[in-house]
């Protein structure tokens, strides 16, 4: 295929393609279905750019965040495509009313799932033909994963019913249970699976035990100051993420917190803040990362136990998406496992259910994951026997996912090659920055560069004014 390269080079400037692409633009091309699986995000978004020149016919990207497509739109039009358009709520309605009306002058319009569902947006969408219909982050189908979004299910439908030329479904993690969802829920057609390896050779897979919760800040201040790159850092909490932005900012660090009760203006902000090397050190809650395409991330924490290793592998992702070494780390206390193990086994009690079915708008700003998840089922048109139903079912597997991941962080072994075992991926041989605690060696290889860490006496004074413990 020494043509599709010359394309590649001519129109987009990159040398050669990244493992699993090909094969993902030349089932597009060939009207074949396929699914792929591409572990580093930023290359996506060229499986469905390559095509869409090549052939005439209109495609539509159904893509879960509103920011992720904005970012796409800005993209491909810096790269030559003009006619390219989100039909969102970010829309006016006059506006959304004319792209609409026009949509089949357009070469690639991307929307949410829910905007796709409208009656007459389907109906128009099916009248004009679709040549290649895309679905971005196709892990979102699947109530394995962490993003599962109800309103995926319902794609299945809509690509029966618009009868593309070939339907390409896209994800950057899915072991095989999620990529047998994807199939059957898109009803993917004899699809090509273009799979690349969920292993990421140049990021360090740091596991690390810690004495305590206090152990736990400590560590993560001095791990942040260490790499002095981009950093994302994970909680399970919305206050701790909001304290350790600020115990970060009382250290004269770039940090800001991210999570659900942040209304979305906010959260454009802060991500385009750190897009834009304005803001270095994100503490998040798993609201933050889905679409997140920053090429220098260096460092990642987790301070609590992800709920799955398919969660983690995401989350993980986006460290050094530009081939340089990076650091990921998940710190774990006493307890940490057990907590997580009980919170895998637990689902919101049927009054609970009930109580958000009576009073949806009374939760919008509750940043809870289950209440979150019963939301977007409502969103998405289930009813209240239904959604039990479906958390009902889904706590077994929430619990297998639970003890793969303590499984993982607890092995004796390589925890990378537990990872790829995992994702039934070809096995990998432990190496010098594969896995383990973050060594002042691992450091070094990381940030040679980076200013010394500040004295513990100075941490200890921060800490106390923050978290308000004795110095
Ligand atoms: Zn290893």
């Amino acid at each position: 295929m020494r043509e599709l390269r010359e394309v590649l080079q001519e129109t987009f400037g990159y040398p050669d393609f990244r493992p699993g692409q090909q094969a993902v633009v030349e089932a597009a091309l060939a009207h074949r279905d396929v699914l792929g699986v591409l572990p580093t995000g930023s290359g996506k978004t060229l499986c469905y750019q390559l095509p869409s020149r090549l052939n005439p016919g209109l495609v539509v990207v159904v893509s879960p965040l509103l920011a992720l497509m904005a970012d796409q739109v800005a993209r491909l039009q810096a790269a030559g495509d003009k006619r390219v358009v989100a039909l969102s709520s970010r829309l006016s309605p006059q506006d959304h009313a004319w792209v609409l009306a026009h949509l089949g002058e357009y070469h690639v319009v991307f929307m949410a799932p829910e905007t796709l569902l409208k009656p007459a947006v389907l109906a128009k969408v099916a009248a004009l033909g679709v040549a290649l219909f895309v679905v971005d982050e196709a892990h979102c189908i699947s109530a394995w994963g962490p993003d599962f979004r109800p309103a995926y299910l319902k794609l299945g439908g809509a690509i029966a019913r618009i009868r593309p030329a070939s339907t390409m479904a896209l994800t950057a993690t899915a072991p095989r249970r999620v990529q047998q969802d994807i199939v059957q829920g898109l009803g993917l057609r004899d699809p090509v699976l273009a799979v690349a390896s969920v292993d990421r050779p140049n990021v360090f897979l740091g596991v690390e035990q810690v004495a305590d919760p206090t152990a736990k800040r400590r560590r993560l201040l001095a791990l942040v100051a260490a790499v002095a790159g981009p950093t994302i850092v994970y909680f399970d909490s919305k206050a701790q993420a909001e304290a350790t932005s600020a115990a970060l900012v009382a250290a004269g660090v770039k940090a800001a917190y991210y999570h659900a009760g942040l209304n979305p203006e906010q959260r454009d902000l802060i991500q385009h803040q750190f897009m834009g090397d304005r803001m270095r050190v994100i503490c998040a809650t798993s609201a933050f990362g889905m679409g997140i395409d920053k090429n220098d991330v260096r460092l990642v924490v987790y301070t609590h136990v992800p709920e799955s290793l398919e969660a983690y592998s995401q989350g993980i992702g986006r460290a050094g998406r530009d081939g340089g070494l990076a650091v990921s780390v998940v710190l774990v206390a006493p307890g940490d496992l057990a907590r997580a193990a009980q919170f895998a086994g637990s689902l919101p009690e049927a009054g609970v259910i009930h109580t958000v079915f009576k009073h949806p708008d009374a939760y919008q700003d509750f940043d809870d994951p289950q209440v979150s998840l019963i939301l977007a089922y409502i969103k998405a048109g289930f009813d209240e026997a239904a959604v039990t139903q479906r958390l009902a079912a889904r706590l077994t597997e929430r619990g297998q996912a639970s003890a793969a991941m303590a499984a993982f962080l607890t092995t004796t072994g390589c925890h990378r090659a537990a990872l790829v075992a995992h994702f039934d991926a070809p096995a990998v041989a432990h190496h010098a920055l594969c896995c383990g605690p973050v060594t002042p060696a691992v450091l070094q290889q990381v940030a040679p560069s980076a200013s010394p860490l500040p004295q513990p006496s100075a941490w200890r004074e921060i800490f106390a004014n923050i978290f308000r413990i004795k110095p």
